[in-house]
């Protein structure tokens, strides 16, 4: 069987932080757990889940744009065109931090915890917390 290809939601929750420790919660909706102290934390946002139900994306086989008409992610699609299964995952956050020795501008996805990151331009390790 072939691998569903995947096309990336672009709409992403509000970054929400662990009423407990204050860290950055995942990027989804629901009952979500904290990555740093475990705790379980009830995430809703309607319009979120109106924007996720209207979200249209692209077919990755024929390119005929889908209405997703599903309020959560991912959400299994299946072209209305073509009958490709596809699925649309959620979206990445993405951030910008710059490297504190050479100032470059380091393009990474946004993921709760501390993470050890090497710049690719002077090659100096450094740690950052999101
Ligand atoms: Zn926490
Ligand atoms: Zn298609
Ligand atoms: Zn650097």
């Amino acid at each position: 069987m072939d691998e569903e290809a995947i096309v990336e939601s672009r709409i992403a929750p509000p970054p929400l932080t662990c009423p407990k420790c204050s860290s950055l919660l995942p990027s989804d909706l629901g009952v979500l757990t904290c990555l740093i102290c475990s705790a379980k934390v009830n995430v809703e946002h309607p319009v979120t889940r109106r924007n996720w139900n209207n979200e249209k994306v692209g077919c990755p086989q024929c390119s005929k744009v889908l209405v997703v008409g599903v309020d959560k992610r991912p959400a299994h699609l299946k072209c209305a065109s073509c009958s490709t299964h596809f699925t649309v995952a959620k979206n990445v956050p993405r951030v910008e931090i710059a490297c504190p020795s050479c100032e470059r501008r380091l393009r990474m996805k946004r993921r709760p915890g501390e993470r050890e990151i090497d710049c690719p331009a002077c090659s100096t390790s450094f740690k950052v917390t999101f």
